[in-house]
C-alpha cells in the first residue's frame, strides 16, 4: 500500500524524534529556547540520546494546531528523523480516508 498521508499528525504524538547535538543547537538558535526547554534524555540503556520533549497530552512540543490543521513550528529546522518521516509505507496507526 502506498502512503496516503491524511495529515493527522499522529506520528508527531507517538514517539518523539531523536535530536543530534547539531540539531539541538540549530533549534535553540532558531527558537531562542534553551536546549533543556525542548529536549529530554531518551531512556536508552546504551546510547547517550536526546529526544524532543512532549506536551502533557503526548504531542511533540513543536506541534501546533490551528482550527483542524496541524503544523510543525520548527518545520525548516526539524530533526532529520522528522525529515525522513514518514516512510514510504502506511504505518499501522495511519488514518485512511
Ligand atoms: S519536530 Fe515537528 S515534525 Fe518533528 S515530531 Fe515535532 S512537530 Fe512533528
Amino acid at each position: 500500500m502506498e502512503l496516503d498521508c491524511q495529515y493527522c499528525a499522529d506520528c508527531c504524538r507517538r514517539s518523539m524524534p531523536a535530536v543530534t547535538e547539531q540539531e539541538i543547537e540549530t533549534i535553540a538558535r532558531t527558537t531562542g529556547k534553551k536546549p533543556e526547554e525542548f529536549t529530554r534524555p531518551a531512556h536508552h540503556a546504551i546510547l547517550d540520546l536526546y529526544v524532543l520533549q512532549n506536551k502533557s497530552n503526548g504531542e511533540c512540543i513543536f506541534l501546533e494546531k490551528e482550527e483542524e490543521k496541524f503544523s510543525c513550528s520548527i518545520y525548516e529546522v526539524r530533526p532529520q528523523e522528522c525529515v525522513d518521516f514518514p516512510p514510504e509505507k502506511q504505518l499501522p496507526f495511519c488514518r485512511t480516508k
